[in-house]
């Protein structure tokens, strides 16, 4: 099988040409676009935008590193006044609670917590988890972004600030992961013969809306400021809680994660996360192979009385991804490639949707 000269991929999840793999040349694309001054002008037109208005930026949060090194940044750094969401889906780990608890406190900005209709949304987990498929996190992921969008429409709130960040997380490859409003519907629907009639999802008709409607999403760690003393001081502002790998800050991401994916589909997300690592330069190829050797262990006492019930459902098979319904992003490559020039979608969400 041949290798990535430069990261850890091979070609069984990416093409390869003579001197790096085709996420190398993502990554490389994004540091070539990556311009501190850029984010300077783009902190100044939040400011702009949002000088008579109560808040003049929406973000998430999670009690993860990414999302708290942000918000904190966002108010120490950068003067700006965020409004808070939190989707809790019931399953934050204990110490995400408390990195979120305190972050919000010492900070003193307004956080929402959206609490889903716990019911629904274990049917539609259990939903992903019978149809077979590798995509069981995803709900969670479009339910966040769906609320964030409708909360920034509703407050007026120009910009929302993302933390992803390319260099450390990297992207996922094609095939791994797949989400859209009509695939969850329809993935719900084929197991509980049910419509879902809570549960926020971000259609494709949402995010034209939004684009219209001028809504911008920013990631500002792709532009590049001193993340590391950022996140140490953050650290000790709310003398963090450490939960353990990247994105185990909720149980059940963590479960999908060390469990789910590489247990039933052979995919180790960690992959991702050391390759973005070796690309950026933060570790080096065999340190990266060192700890992808490294087995993940999943705690199954942290599903408390839902772990037979998840894992019946584990077992039972596997499936293709086109038994169920889904957008046709392929027909809307022109709009797609011209929102993510405007910077309304991400130019990953292009890159790996509509190519
Ligand atoms: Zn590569």
């Amino acid at each position: 099988m041949k290798e990535c000269p430069r990261c850890l991929f091979d070609e069984s999840i990416a093409s390869i040409s003579e001197n790096q793999c085709e996420y190398c040349d993502l990554h490389d694309q994004l540091e070539l676009q990556a311009n501190p001054h850029e984010l300077k002008h783009i902190i100044k037109m939040i400011k702009y935008k949002g000088h008579d208005k109560k808040y003049d930026c929406i973000m998430g949060i999670s009690g993860g590193i990414d999302s708290s090194t942000l918000l904190f940044t966002a108010v120490r750094y950068w003067d700006l006044k965020p409004l808070v969401i939190h989707f809790d889906n019931n399953w934050n780990a204990p110490e995400a609670m408390h990195n979120m608890r305190a972050l919000v406190e010492k900070l003193g900005v307004d956080c929402i917590t959206y609490n889903v209709n716990k019911a629904e949304y274990d049917r539609l987990n259990d939903a992903f988890l019978w149809a077979g498929i590798p995509d069981a996190d995803i709900p969670n992921d479009i339910a966040m972004t769906k609320l964030m969008y409708d909360t920034a429409y509703k407050y007026g709130i120009k910009y929302i600030l993302n933390g992803h960040d390319f260099r450390t997380e990297g992207s996922t490859p094609k095939g791994w992961t797949y989400m859209d409003a009509k695939y969850i519907e329809s993935v719900y629907n084929k197991y509980s013969g049910l419509k879902l009639h809570n549960y926020p999802l971000f259609t494709f008709k949402d995010q034209l809306f939004y684009a219209l409607m001028g809504i911008k999403n920013v990631r500002p760690f792709h532009y590049g400021f001193d993340r590391e003393s950022m996140e140490a001081e953050m650290k000790r502002l709310i003398n963090w809680q450490d939960y353990g790998g990247k994105h185990c800050e909720n149980v059940y991401t963590e479960f999908v994660g060390s469990f789910l994916l590489p247990e039933k589909f052979g995919i180790d997300k960690r992959i991702v996360y050391l390759a973005a690592q070796v690309r950026s330069g933060k570790l080096s190829k065999e340190e990266a192979m060192e700890q992808l050797k490294q087995k993940s262990e999943f705690d199954f006492t942290k599903l408390g009385a839902s772990a037979e019930r998840m894992l019946r459902l584990v077992n039972l098979h596997k499936r293709d991804r086109s038994f169920f319904d889904k957008y046709d992003f392929k027909k809307y490559k022109h709009l797609i490639w011209i929102l993510a020039k405007l910077k309304v979608v991400p130019y990953t969400f292009y890159v790996k949707y509509c190519k």
